[in-house]
């Protein structure tokens, strides 16, 4: 057996983590063989939960599960990490304006930025959850100039699951059957969610689907206001769909994706096709088995992706300089 993966799971008290840890700890995300110690950070006032939380976790009897340690101490918290899987974050409030959110957010993730920075191991890799999430790695990346910026990520990978998902039952198989869908941008209802180098059973969806009118129009607002649209129901944020697809983000980060496949994850830009360098923007990529990976280039955009990158892009340029604005005031 190698050595324990240490693994941070902030907002670990929360409903997104409570369906994630049993994944993380039973193996399915870093592998069968590979034991994990597990690191529960959350607020003093959760602590109780937490506690709750952690009994389930032992009792749930993991062979691979070699430690659990709960904690509302930052600095324990990010000592020698492995991985960071930041889920913690202030809910948005009835009455809260976007902007009151993302200042009270930034905050936060500026001082786990640092708390990275100063303990954890410097290939620790990173993936952001909590929102306005691209903007949260933003920070967080501006904070731990220790670490390679390519180790901060943000999660898009719900948004490709809910695209892949809308096509597969528009046209009636599997899911699985549906490839290469890339989700551009940001983690919001600006992103662009784009079917034009998807293929279906090979085909390329757009000529199996024959409805530009339904692709340029109900398929992408659907998935641009999913989230929305389960809390109208729920009452709560996606939480299961939310878990899903961090094991899908980290699993390929870490064991890389099949030969011709790409998956979207929030990334830092090198400029590529013409977003601003260094911001954190959905893009896709190829990951290959050093769990290195590569934006897949030479796509072409026509205006119509153009224009709806370019928004996306705007939105993220504004929270940037707002949350820069926050963070140095
Ligand atoms: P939740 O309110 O159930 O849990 C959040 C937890 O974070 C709480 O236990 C809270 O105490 C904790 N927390 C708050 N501040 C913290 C801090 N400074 N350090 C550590 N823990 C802290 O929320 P949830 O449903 O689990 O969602 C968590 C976040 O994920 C929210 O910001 C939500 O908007 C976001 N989200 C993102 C995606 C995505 O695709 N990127 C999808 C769904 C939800």
């Amino acid at each position: 057996m190698s050595k324990p993966l240490r693994v941070l799971v902030t907002g670990a008290a929360g409903q997104i983590a409570y369906s994630l840890l049993y994944s993380i700890a039973k193996g399915d995300v870093f592998g069968p063989d590979r034991p994990i110690s597990l690191v529960l950070l959350d607020i003093e006032a959760m602590m109780g939960v937490l506690k709750g939380v952690v009994m389930e976790l032992i009792d749930c009897a993991l062979p691979l599960l070699t430690e659990i340690i709960p904690t509302s101490d930052i600095s324990m918290a990010f000592k020698d990490i492995d991985v960071g899987v930041l889920v913690g974050a202030m809910p948005r409030r009835e009455g809260m304006e976007r902007k009151d959110l993302l200042k009270a957010n930034v905050k936060i993730f500026k001082q786990q930025g640092q708390a990275l920075d100063q303990f954890a191991k410097k290939n620790v890799k990173v993936i952001v959850v909590g929102n306005p999430a691209n903007t949260n790695a933003f920070i967080c990346k501006k904070y731990a100039p220790s670490i390679p910026p390519q180790n901060f990520t943000c999660l898009t990978r719900l948004d490709q699951n809910r695209a892949q998902s809308q096509i597969a039952a528009r046209v009636g198989v599997s899911c699985q059957d549906v490839k290469n869908v890339i989700i551009w941008g940001n983690h919001s209802s600006t992103q662009f969610p784009d079917v034009t180098h998807a293929t279906l059973k090979g085909k390329p969806v757009l000529e199996v689907v024959k409805d530009d009118n339904w692709i340029k129009n109900e398929f992408i607002s659907t998935v641009q206001t999913r989230g929305a649209a389960v809390i109208a129901a729920r009452k709560l944020s996606s939480a299961m769909s939310a878990a899903k697809a961090i094991c899908d983000h980290l699993k390929d980060w870490f064991h890389g994706t099949p030969d011709g496949q790409w998956v979207s994850m929030g990334i830092t830009s090198d400029g590529s096709y013409g977003i601003e360098k260094g911001l954190i923007y959905s893009m896709p990529v190829k990951i290959g088995a050093g769990q290195e990976y590569t934006i897949v280039q030479g796509l072409s955009i026509d205006d119509f992706a153009r224009s709806k990158m370019d928004a996306t892009m705007k939105e993220l340029i504004e929270e940037r300089d707002a949350a820069l604005q926050t963070c140095e005031a």
